[in-house]
């Protein structure tokens, strides 16, 4: 098993770690060598890249949404949005601070191996799902996408973004709980 305090790679019934003298039993996470020596690549990305530049992409976001720029890709659609519904600009501005806020505490307890570390992980994708979610109701209510762009490709544009990042804000919260909690003996502080 590979000790948790220092990254030593023991023997799987080891008791002991040969490089720092960790006790592995029960009371300290360790709970046998058969779950131990999981793979932690998602851990390392999460941990070491993909929750300290989320949290920038967050507080970015919400930055461009203050200025109404968001939805680059559909041109002003954003900037009409927030014409049409201040009520959501404020919303969304809400969420993407909250998920910077979420993905910095994600990084900092990952790295300790705190209890919350995993919620924190599953609260950000949760919020991003639930926003998704807003934003596919909310548009086609205050916008007709006809009037704006007079072709049907940019409501089918429109609505594959959308459930694309909805599948994928699903998949990614049902993968992370599946993966967190086969590995929550390591999350003990
Ligand atoms: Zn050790």
């Amino acid at each position: 098993m590979i000790c948790r305090s220092c990254g030593t790679r023991n023997p799987n019934k080891a008791i002991v770690c040969s490089g720092c003298g960790e006790i592995f039993n029960t009371d300290n996470g360790y709970v046998g060598y058969e779950n131990m020596d999981m793979p932690m690549k998602w851990y390392k990305f999460l941990a070491y890249f993909s929750c300290w530049f989320n949290a920038l992409y967050g507080f970015s976001q919400a930055y461009s949404m203050s200025q109404n720029r968001i939805f680059r890709g559909a041109g002003d659609l954003g900037a009409i949005l927030f014409a049409y519904e201040p009520g959501l600009k404020s919303f969304s501005i809400f969420i993407f601070v909250l998920s910077g806020i979420l993905c910095l505490v994600s990084g900092y307890t990952l790295l300790k191996y705190m209890k919350i570390a995993p919620i924190a992980v599953l609260a950000n994708y949760i919020i991003n799902l639930i926003w998704s979610i807003v934003i596919i109701i909310a548009v086609p209510t205050v916008i007709n996408l006809d009037t704006l762009y007079g072709i049907n490709d940019s409501q089918s544009t429109y609505f594959f973004t959308s459930i694309f990042l909805i599948g994928l804000n699903v998949a990614l919260t049902v993968f992370n709980a599946i993966y967190f909690n086969k590995r929550k003996h390591y999350f003990t502080n």
